[in-house]
């Protein structure tokens, strides 16, 4: 496989003055995902690589995903879809933008610099078409319905108004529908009355668009739950995210998913302090007995977030530690007990062994999902890809 073109993504994506805190991408792990996700279906994979690629950085995770196999790209905005363009060696692979508003400056240059929209209302499919004739070209578009997860996407009632318009704007010329599409809503909870609800109301939405006429090339529905909980959601085209990234949103049903991104940062002073002495902010904790502290310089500016105050635990010096108090904006302290380390002893956050804590671990400690820990790492947090193990 021509993967092998891609170890020169190995340069740092944002200048890094501190040296202390790092987030280390695996491309091997990236492409044994998308090669393992692909092996659960027979239709392509569009690798959702919005929000900077969940965290881990848009340019070499589009070209990893490519090489591995994807054989599209979805993002969430004009600007992320534009970027995506700009790059000669993904030139042939088609871009899907997700999100914009009808008075978008760079809707346009957007259509003319060749991605793909998602059309999410009436309003916006006339937008396009009005864009698409500035651009002096016809725009590809995905029409969207909304089946169920009443967010984006048209609603039942206007279908068929949509695609009559959709079929008005083709024959114009100012649009070519290349796909019709929908997302769910429950797709992590297997046998959740709405998705069954939601696949039925997507072959309605079908329906509706060939009965205008239109014959889309490509209909899809399935998330990263959906593409490894329900064949019967992949259709033509599947589009994991999470996924791809190591994470899997259905823990029961196991698939050999292995986290791109390891996390760390380094111990920058060490000290004793005394029994019943407060730690951090508030001194929501306070020593049981004489301990050596570790302070670790990063925070929730950085994206640990500080609801996992008080639960969540990191990698150092051998082992798991807890964190003690509060998470700060740009440190926190951790439990050593009787062992001591040295300043500058490495600290992981999120790692891929099974001894290390990963985003799963974060996302309980903080009540979220992994999604958000990935997202959340801060822009301060200097993003390296390399070569990898896996
Ligand atoms: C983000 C997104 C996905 C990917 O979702 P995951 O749950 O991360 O796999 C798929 N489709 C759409 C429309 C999305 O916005």
């Amino acid at each position: 496989m021509a993967i092998d073109n891609y170890r020169v993504v190995s340069e740092p994506i944002t200048n890094d003055m501190s040296g202390m805190a790092k987030a280390s991408m695996d491309w091997r792990r990236l492409a044994h995902n998308v090669e393992t996700l692909a092996s659960l279906t027979d239709v392509p994979l569009m690798a959702m690589i919005k929000a900077d690629a969940y965290g881990h950085g848009v340019i070499p995770a589009a070209r990893v995903s490519v090489e591995a196999g994807s054989a599209s790209l979805g993002v969430a905005t004009l600007r992320e879809a534009w970027r995506l363009r700009r790059l000669p060696d993904l030139a042939e692979i088609p871009v899907m933008a997700l999100l914009y508003t009808p008075e978008q400056p760079g809707l346009a240059e957007t259509i003319e610099a060749g991605a793909e929209l998602g059309v999410s209302s009436l309003t916006n499919l006339d937008a396009v078409a009005v864009a698409a004739e500035r651009a002096g070209t016809s725009a590809r578009v995905h029409l969207k319905g909304d089946t169920g997860i009443s967010r984006g996407g048209v609603a039942e009632p206007e279908w068929e108004a949509f695609a009559e318009a959709a079929a008005k704007h083709q024959a114009a010329g100012a649009i070519e529908v290349v796909g019709a599409w929908s997302h769910l809503a429950c797709a992590d909870e297997i046998g959740h009355a709405a998705n069954a609800a939601q696949k039925a109301a997507f072959e309605r939405f079908l329906s509706a668009v060939a009965a205008a006429g239109l014959d889309p090339a490509v209909r899809h529905l399935a998330n990263s739950a959906a593409l490894i909980a329900d064949r019967e959601t992949h259709y033509d085209l599947v589009r994991p995210g999470i996924a791809l990234y190591g994470y899997n949103p259905v823990p029961q049903i196991p698939v050999d998913l292995k986290p791109v991104m390891e996390l760390r940062s380094r111990v920058a002073t060490v000290k004793r302090l005394p029994a019943g002495t407060g730690v951090s902010y508030g001194h929501a904790h306070r020593l049981e007995r004489d301990s050596n502290v570790a302070l670790v310089p990063l925070g929730y500016a950085d994206g640990v977030p500080r609801a996992a105050s008080g639960r969540a635990e990191v990698y150092l010096a051998g082992r798991r530690r807890r964190i003690l108090g509060r998470i700060c904006m740009d440190q926190f302290v951790v439990d050593l007990g009787e062992n001591t380390v040295r300043p500058g002893e490495p600290v992981i956050l999120i790692g891929a062994s099974d001894h290390h804590p990963d985003a799963d671990d974060w996302a309980a400690w903080a009540g979220t999902i992994p999604n958000e820990i990935l997202t959340g790492i801060g822009a301060r947090v200097p993003r390296y890809w390399n070569r990898g193990t896996a």
